[in-house]
């Protein structure tokens, strides 16, 4: 920070309508912080911006003063990217602005948004697009990795429902991408992360999407084999493009280990009841939430499990079957589990998500099958070597089940670039490609960071 004075600060302090943050002020501290509490970074300047304008004077403040830069939208991410130690954090977490367009079944909003916000205006006109399975996460970070959440089966991720973007890229210019301008730009925003800029609006595309029939349904821990044998038989026998399931081991309130399904169906009710029905008569649950309700609910229904500053370590791949392995390797990591907040889950993938090409986006991910992930979460940092040592060998007792692609949104701190090549595979040069084109110096590099060609 020496090359950063006071003179300098005061300067963009005289144009900027948010608020800049050093580290001896009041607020530093919560405003520096993310969702995940293994993150401790201080960045030397936190702009807390109002705006676009704001957001563009940030990016060339920083870029000037040779500073890091790291963007900041829901700072959800596991990886803790949004914070940096000594730049300047770019914190979106005051741009609320959400305008929802009912005619035309559109809603733009600004990038620190969150997916509770966003349900929040959208449900008022009984609309929502596909978004995260927790309502805490910002809109920005997971859109732009790809997005997997309860309506992707029907309408696709959450950035296949994106239909422009504002971007202030490296240069400070302010950009709009669509597939009608810039729109090889457009096409890297699309899973590419925050690799291309600062991202300051989203434009979305909404559905009619009202009641739906949503819950988890419980097993005991004993009958986990079943459970999982189960799950595999029903997402491998042709799903609805109504209904998505996660098959997960998670525990209890109580702490005792349970085998589950979460589901979300986004038909009629008529239709739900028919589609659930088997999943509701299988085995013996210890219990069943299913049952009708908002989508907006069904954003939240899991969210207390996730509390922001619990420590947090994951890791996750691809899969493109459950075999016998992959459901005996799950059910013996999972009885050494040594939190009672972490689980094992199966994110099962079909329908919409799974009909766009390859290339059609940077995403490539689009057959059928689960993304596997390892949630590790607990609260006392006492424990972490043995938490992060449990993610890591559940992960690697996995191994032989995977397949080559790897989430980008789910990444950890220390997964290296070759992750990075895993989750774009065959769009990864034309993304470094692009990346030479719009951030030559790498000015966006604290994400997961693809390097110009
Ligand atoms: C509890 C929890 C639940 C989750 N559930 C899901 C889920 O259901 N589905 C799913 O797909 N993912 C899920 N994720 C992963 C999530 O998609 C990523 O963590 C995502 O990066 C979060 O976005 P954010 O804006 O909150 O994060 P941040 O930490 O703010 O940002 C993440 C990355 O995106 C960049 N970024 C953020 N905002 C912008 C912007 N406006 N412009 C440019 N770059 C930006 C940041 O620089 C950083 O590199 C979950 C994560 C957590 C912790």
């Amino acid at each position: 920070m020496t090359a950063l004075d006071r003179a300098s600060i005061a300067d963009l302090s005289a144009r900027f309508s948010g608020v800049l943050l050093r580290p001896d002020e009041s607020g530093y501290d919560d405003v520096r912080r993310v969702h995940n509490g293994m993150i401790d970074r201080r960045p030397a300047l936190i702009a807390r911006c109002l705006g676009t304008a704001d957001m563009a004077d940030a990016v060339n403040f920083a870029r000037t003063h040779g500073l890091e830069l790291a963007v900041r939208g829901g700072g959800h991410n596991v990886a803790g990217r949004a914070v940096c130690d000594g730049g300047l954090m770019l914190d979106l977490s005051l741009m609320k602005g959400i305008h929802v367009d009912p005619v035309r079944r559109t809603a733009r909003a600004q990038g620190g948004v969150t997916w509770r916000e966003f349900n929040r205006e959208t449900q008022t006109h009984g609309l929502a697009t596909t978004g995260g399975v927790i309502s805490t996460t910002g809109i920005a970070g997971l859109t732009l990795g790809g997005g997997l959440g309860w309506l992707m089966a029907k309408y696709g991720l959450a950035m296949d429902n994106l239909l422009s973007a504002e971007i202030v890229t490296a240069s400070g210019d302010i950009v709009r991408a669509s597939n009608d301008e810039n729109d090889d730009l457009f096409w890297a925003l699309q899973g590419g992360g925050g690799n291309f800029g600062a991202v300051s609006w989203l434009e979305y595309r909404l559905h009619p999407v009202g009641t739906v029939t949503s819950g988890l349904i419980a097993h005991p821990f004993a009958q986990a084999r079943d459970v999982l044998g189960f799950f595999r038989e029903i997402t491998s026998s042709g799903l609805p493009d109504d209904l998505a399931i996660f098959g997960a081991l998670l525990h209890a309130p109580d702490g005792a280990p349970i085998a589950v399904m979460i589901a979300c169906h986004c038909g009629p009710i008529g239709e739900a009841e028919t589609a659930l029905q088997r999943i509701k008569k299988f085995g013996t649950p210890i219990m069943d939430t299913i049952g009708p309700t908002t989508y907006e609910a069904t954003n939240m229904m899991l969210d207390a499990g996730f509390p922001r500053g619990a420590l947090n370590y994951w890791k996750s791949n691809f899969m493109m079957e459950l075999s016998d392995q992959a459901i005996h390797a799950l059910i013996s990591q999972f009885a050494k589990c040594p939190s009672p907040m972490s689980g094992l889950l199966l994110e099962h993938i079909h329908g919409a998500a799974t009909r766009v090409g390859v290339s059609e986006t940077s995403f490539p991910h689009r057959r059928d099958g689960y993304n596997f992930l390892v949630v590790s979460e607990w609260l006392n940092p006492a424990d972490n070597a043995r938490n992060i040592a449990w993610a890591r060998e559940s992960y690697d007792v996995m191994r032989p089940c995977f397949a080559a692609g790897r989430y980008v949104n789910y990444l950890g701190d220390d997964d290296g670039e070759d992750a990075v090549a895993a989750a774009y595979g065959p769009n990864y040069q034309r993304l470094r490609v692009l990346k030479a084109k719009y951030d030559p110096t790498n000015l966006f590099h604290l994400n997961q960071n693809i390097r110009p060609a």
